[in-house]
């Protein structure tokens, strides 16, 4: 049946609506799935990206705060490559047992990716698989989590991910105060040392514990937020959009705008 005069839709809706459901299809199924290869490069290749400004810039950072004195004694030299600092500080930190996550745990899950990079993710803790496995994001959420990064045209290894506690709580059960606390200081540590250009949280823990604020993540999201200076972005935590996929919709905005701050676009 033909719509009605009213239910008319102009042209430009219609591209609108296509060009937001190839976005679906680019997010979650790949960018190579609809685009020849040739276009499927983001507009501003992450290597033209001035990323000396950037690291120089991100080096001006102040710490977040004084570094917990038990387990971060020897602070790494500034001579050390950034691989080798996160390294030696995630030696120094990985027997932790500050809280009784430590004592249940069976790998503590410090993050990964690249010691130079420009984006960090940060989620809430280690499930079963990470826990496992000793790595963050690597179950069915950080597979989606895997898509959503190809998806902004970069690699997981491009970008740096961990989480708000390094061990994973039993039963996946919300971080408790006192493990924020506790692990909260390896975060920032972290995010010292990366000095990425723009910290993507996902989720309602992360995104309250960086920004010492007790609001719900649909008022954070979708908001301008720094952290130490450096562009924050709320959006869902993966596992979410696994529950109820019409987040999808609002992530990909979010993620859009974590792709926009690393080009250096203005928003
Ligand atoms: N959920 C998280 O928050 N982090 C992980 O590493 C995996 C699942």
């Amino acid at each position: 049946m033909d719509p009605s005069p009213d239910e008319q839709v102009s042209p430009q809706e219609t591209l609108r609506q296509v060009r937001r459901a190839l976005e679906d299809l680019v997010l979650f199924e790949g960018r190579q799935f609809i685009m020849p290869a040739d276009m499927s490069q983001p507009a501003a290749a992450p290597d033209q990206i001035q990323v000396e400004v950037a690291q120089v810039e991100a080096a001006q950072v102040e710490p977040a705060g004084e570094p917990d004195s038990q387990m971060m004694e020897a602070p790494p030299t500034p001579q050390a490559s950034g691989h080798d600092s996160l390294e030696a500080f995630r030696q120094q930190i990985c027997e932790c047992t500050k809280c009784e996550l430590g004592h249940t745990r069976n790998h503590f899950v410090f993050g990964a990716g690249s010691a130079d990079a420009d984006i960090l993710f940060v989620g809430e803790a280690p499930g079963a698989d990470e826990d496992q496995l000793g790595e963050p994001f690597v179950g069915a959420a950080g597979q989606l989590l895997t898509k959503i990064i190809e998806a902004m045209g970069l690699r997981r290894e491009d970008v740096f991910i961990c989480n708000l506690l390094k061990c994973r709580p039993p039963n996946n059960r919300d971080p408790l105060p006192e493990e924020v606390s506790n692990c909260e200081p390896y975060l920032k540590e972290q995010i010292r040392m990366v000095a990425p250009k723009v910290i993507c949280c996902l989720g309602k823990f992360a995104s309250q514990a960086l920004l010492r604020s007790d609001l719900s993540l649909s008022r954070m999201r979708g908001q301008q937020h720094t952290y130490e200076g450096i562009p924050l972005v709320v959006t869902y935590h993966p596992a979410a959009l696994l529950r109820n996929a019409s987040y999808k919709r609002d992530t990909w905005e979010d993620v859009k705008t974590v792709r926009r701050l690393f080009d250096g676009v203005e928003l």
